[in-house]
């Protein structure tokens, strides 16, 4: 017997790395019109290195560096690990930390020894005079993301780190905008880094500083106008994003439990290469049903 059109497509997909939960996937993904990406570890490799710490006031870069780590200790977050990572790498001993918490497209914190310990996104609305401002923007400015340390209320440093585009990401992003149109990024991170990194892919719409009900918020905007939307992340920070559009896809890679669930799909090779000639595989398996 042969099999059907849109089962033999469900094969073909996960031969190729693109797992997608089942048929219907394949019938939304045939209709979808637009693409979303998440910047961190979608559009980039989501491996981000720490290059740059500048202290502030009496603190050491490396004080800095080690307050940071701590605070990071329970974070699944890549900026959270790369920081942890880096004190590592340079044979820093980590103090105990308790309290932890992450706020999601924020941040963390958490004590260490007896300090409230702040590591995240800067304050958008931040005063130009203000201490940490000016390293902020000069981290920013070299397209770098810009994380602010805060210890009792005070900011101590400003760590500046550096994520790469993934390979092939013009081309891959080229092959989505013939099928969907101009691909939007959708980002937490602040509008300096989107849009260096936005220039070297020669993408035109990328939309930063947005938490994680802002970006759920902007699929929302594309669906009420009529679109059917394809979303991307890295799971994240992003199950909401994910979940809201009409098909969301998680890159394998460092995805959670709670992405994995909120997704249709998962990209396990060729994350961005593979999502062009999915939808391609989609349409043709609905003409041939038909
Ligand atoms: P993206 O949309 O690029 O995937 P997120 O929504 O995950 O980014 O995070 C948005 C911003 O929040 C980051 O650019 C960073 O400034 C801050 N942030 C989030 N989690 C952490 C963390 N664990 N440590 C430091 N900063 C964080
Ligand atoms: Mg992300």
């Amino acid at each position: 017997a042969t099999m059907p059109p849109l089962l033999a497509a469900l094969a073909v997909a996960g031969r190729r790395g693109t797992l997608v939960k089942d048929v219907t996937v394949l019938e939304a993904l045939a209709e979808v019109d637009t693409v979303v990406l998440d910047k961190t570890g979608t559009l980039t490799t989501g491996r981000p290195r720490v290059v740059e710490v500048h202290p502030l006031g009496r603190w050491t870069a490396d004080e800095v560096l080690v307050t940071a780590a701590a605070a990071e200790q329970g974070s699944e977050h890549v900026l959270g690990r790369a920081v942890r990572g880096h004190a590592l790498e340079r044979g820093l001993g980590l103090p105990a930390a308790s309290g932890f918490a992450a706020v999601p497209g924020e941040g963390v914190r958490a004590d260490v020894a007896g300090r409230a310990v702040q590591v995240g996104r800067p304050d958008p609305d931040a005063a130009p005079g203000e201490p940490a401002t000016a390293l902020v923007r000069g981290v920013q400015e070299g397209g770098r993301t810009a994380v602010v340390v805060v210890v009792d209320g005070e900011p101590a440093g400003v760590v500046g780190l550096s994520d790469e585009p993934r390979p092939g990401a013009a081309e891959a992003l080229g092959g989505l905008r013939r099928l969907l149109g101009e691909p939007e990024i959708l980002t937490g991170d602040a509008p300096r880094p989107a849009r260096v990194l936005g220039e070297r892919l020669g993408l035109s719409t990328v939309r930063a500083g947005l938490l994680p009900a802002d970006k759920v918020d902007a699929v929302r905007a594309r669906q009420a106008s009529g679109h059917r939307v394809l979303a991307a992340g890295d799971g994240i920070n992003d199950a909401p994003l994910l979940a809201s559009a009409d098909v969301g896809l998680v890159v394998g890679e460092g995805a959670g439990a709670l992405a994995l669930e909120a997704a249709d799909g998962v990209l396990t090779r060729d994350p961005l290469g593979s999502i062009a000639p999915l939808v391609e595989l989609a349409r043709r398996a609905r003409r041939i049903a038909r």
